[in-house]
């Protein structure tokens, strides 16, 4: 991509939003603000998203199936499961007063899709041969949150990857639950995360009385505290009390997934049973699993940053080389950044060619703000050479072509 194609405008103001994440991502020409906890993902933040969901996707993929929901709901299916006094809910009504007379002018704007989900399952798997099964999306969300706040962390609009799966037993449910802990921390280690996300027990809140599990990432900007005992098990501030022992470490984390095992709580709201082999009717069981992609992608910020911009993992870069033509109208060069350019694209390695005519000095900022892994420069200075550098390195290296791709690609 050619930085001069592409919806892109970074600044160099000092204005300083309310978080890191904020302030780079906004910088960079990653997201606008629309409104408090609304952002537009621009097309280099949309490359970064896409990148961590195609990586939730290939990962949920092994343990369920992908649909797509619709955003609103009838009030009456909230109402099923006595969950419309919920306060993150938001309700669309309709505009005039005849259409407000009608029971279905007030729709709900779907903060989460048990709601959703459980009837489907319920009219397409009937019977204990249909069962387990287990089903995911990825998509937005939206929650009235009291305190829209520090950018992707916490919007009022945001993306999430929900699974749902449902088991015709306790066991059975339990089984699975322990398998996608493990998808789950494959996802956080790949987007690179791994070292840092933790497992811990937490409230069901309104979901179940049992514990729901949080995967916590260790941040200094998180807004949870939790504690980790030696053997790796771990609690929430909010559930720790007495369990807190002097060997615990704290941490200072961000939620970034949250599963919870929901038992019959909304199978029997919706009567949801299965014929069992004996001819018995029974309750099907049910667990929920979030991941906030665009929470993710917030927290990759918070904690891969320094003083000049954003240091993106490989995984969810939005393009892996920044390639800096200096002295473009000097032909020479500019027929040389084309090679690269077309030599590295063809090769398959996404490279962001900055061929606008500003100073060097505006090159360099843009790409230590934007993050790109390496940094590629030609100039007259380089002849057949270029200059390579990674993003968080201060030396650079001139080498060929041939050897530049190879390291790109290794
Ligand atoms: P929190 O405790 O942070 O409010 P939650 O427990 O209400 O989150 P869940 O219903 O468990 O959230 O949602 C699943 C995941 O979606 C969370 O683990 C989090 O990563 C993400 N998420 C939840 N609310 C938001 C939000 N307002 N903005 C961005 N991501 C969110
Ligand atoms: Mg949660």
């Amino acid at each position: 991509m050619r930085y001069s194609q592409l919806l892109l405008k970074t600044t160099k103001e000092s204005k300083q939003y309310d978080s890191i994440n904020a302030t780079y991502l906004i910088k960079g020409g990653f997201i606008d603000q629309t409104m408090a906890g609304v952002y537009s993902y621009l097309p280099l933040g949309l490359r970064v998203l896409t990148k961590i969901e195609n990586i939730v996707r290939e990962e949920m993929n092994a343990i369920g199936s992908e649909m797509l929901m619709p955003t609103l709901s009838p009030r009456s299916l909230w109402e099923q499961t006595k969950r419309t006094g919920i306060d993150i809910l938001l309700e669309a009504r309709g505009a005039n007063e005849t259409s407000l007379k009608k029971n279905d002018s007030s729709f709900i704007i779907n903060p989460t899709h048990e709601e959703l989900v459980t009837p489907i399952a319920q009219k397409m798997k009937p019977s204990y041969k249909d069962l387990p099964f287990a089903v995911y999306q990825i998509q937005t969300k939206f929650r009235n949150e009291a305190r829209p706040k520090s950018g992707l962390m916490r919007g009022r609009e945001f993306r999430m990857k929900d699974l749902y799966s449902f088991h015709a037993s306790p066991e059975d449910l339990q089984e699975y639950y322990e398998k996608a802990k493990e998808v789950y921390m494959n996802v956080f280690r790949r987007v690179g995360l791994g070292d840092d996300t933790y497992i811990v027990k937490a409230s069901g809140g309104d979901f179940t009385k049992d514990y729901s599990h949080e995967f916590q990432t260790a941040c200094e900007t998180g807004e949870d505290t939790i504690y980790i005992e030696e053997n790796g098990e771990g609690w929430n501030k909010e559930v720790a009390s007495d369990k807190v022992q002097a060997t615990s470490v704290e941490y200072t984390a961000t939620e970034v997934g949250n599963i919870f095992p929901l038992g019959t709580k909304y199978t029997e709201a919706f009567g949801y049973r299965f014929q069992d082999e004996d001819g018995q009717q029974k309750l099907v069981h049910m667990a929920c699993y979030g991941i906030g992609t665009s929470r993710i992608m917030g927290v990759l910020v918070e904690k891969f940053h320094d003083e000049r911009g954003i240091l993106w993992p490989m995984s969810v870069a939005p393009y892996i080389v920044y390639l800096a033509e200096l002295n473009g109208d000097d032909p020479t060069v500019h027929a040389q950044a084309e090679t690269i350019y077309n030599t590295l694209t063809e090769a398959g390695v996404d490279v962001l060619y900055d061929d606008r005519k500003v100073s060097p000095g505006d090159k360099f900022s843009d790409a230590d703000l934007l993050g790109i892994p390496y940094r590629l420069v030609v100039s007259k200075k380089t002849g057949d050479q270029i200059e390579v550098k990674r993003r968080g390195e201060t030396d650079a290296e001139l080498m060929s072509l041939d050897t530049c791709l190879e390291q790109i690609t290794n």
